[in-house]
């Protein structure tokens, strides 16, 4: 990082809820404080100004229609360092819940059977793809940050990382070992269903810890064991079809990359 200089910064949003970028902004005092070390070019959230002239670009939201793809791509040719910012542009988060289904059911679903309204040239504009996805399915991504949303101290945390010239530190352990080193009592013991077994971790298995079961907000670990999690649902007694449901409200895009399923065809209804 260039010394004694301010490092420019710009955000971009594509396909999100803007909450990520509104937890940086949240920081109040503590992104008043980072000023003294950053520029900021871009960030339509807090101003006006524009600039393709940046070092780091923290970027949220998926990816779902064309105009986005050479939008990314301008993105990433500007930015020395990229870093996909919250859940959306980590994995596709809510978006990739259309991925699940056939794209003119999600259209119907929305729009009714007018077709006009999807199948016109007026609609061109706001054409989409058939996926929702991440960031790195389309540019490569130096660092990212998770959650839905992200929390703000592990932003700071990594913004203080990247100006030290530092890697930010990722982990890929399970939320179960975050919770479990808490002493938290087991929600599988209370009867309910928790995607912490796969979840990745780094949240300080804040849901558990708070009384509620994890959704997997942060993505999966690299190597979930979804085996492990079927048996133990099954031991439980609780319904695979349900946790199957849950698993893809924040992971659709990994559960059809991958083929992920709990429900094998056989077993399905
Ligand atoms: S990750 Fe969640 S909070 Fe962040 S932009 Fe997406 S939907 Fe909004
Ligand atoms: S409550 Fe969830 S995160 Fe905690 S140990 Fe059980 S499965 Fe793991
Ligand atoms: S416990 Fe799970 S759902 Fe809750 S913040 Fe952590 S990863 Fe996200």
């Amino acid at each position: 990082m260039p010394e004694n200089k301010k490092v420019k910064v710009a955000f971009f949003d594509f396909a999100s809820c803007e909450g990520c970028q509104l937890q940086v902004l949240n920081l109040e005092n503590e992104f008043l404080n980072l000023l003294e070390h950053i520029e900021i070019v871009n960030f339509r959230e807090a101003i006006s100004e524009k600039s393709d002239d940046y070092l780091i670009a923290f970027v949220e939201g998926s990816i779902t229609k064309p105009s986005d793809i050479p939008r990314i791509k301008k993105i990433r040719e500007n930015a020395k360092i990229l870093v996909a910012l919250g859940a959306c542009a980590t994995h596709g988060c809510v978006n990739s819940m259309k991925n699940m289904f056939k794209i003119n059911d999600v259209k119907k679903a929305t729009y009714g059977d007018d077709d006009k309204l999807f199948d016109s040239e007026e609609a061109k504009p706001f054409e989409t793809f058939e996926q929702a996805m991440p960031l790195d399915a389309v540019v490569k991504v130096d660092y990212y940050i998770r959650g839905c949303p992200i929390n703000n101290k592990e932003f700071l945390m990594v913004v203080k990382a990247l100006l030290k010239g530092k890697m930010p530190e990722i982990t890929d352990s399970a939320v179960c070992l975050e919770c479990q080193a808490k002493g938290n009592i087991c929600l599988y013991d209370k009867g309910e269903i928790c995607l912490g077994l796969i979840s990745r971790g780094g949240c300080d298995a804040w849901c558990p810890s708070n009384g509620f079961v994890c959704e997997g907000c942060r993505g999966f670990i690299d190597k979930p064991n979804i085996e492990r999690m079927k048996e133990i649902i099954i031991e439980k007694g609780l319904s695979l079809e349900y946790a199957e449901k849950r698993l893809q409200l924040f992971n659709s895009w990994e559960l059809t990359k991958n083929k992920i399923t709990l429900i094998d065809d056989k077993e399905k209804k």
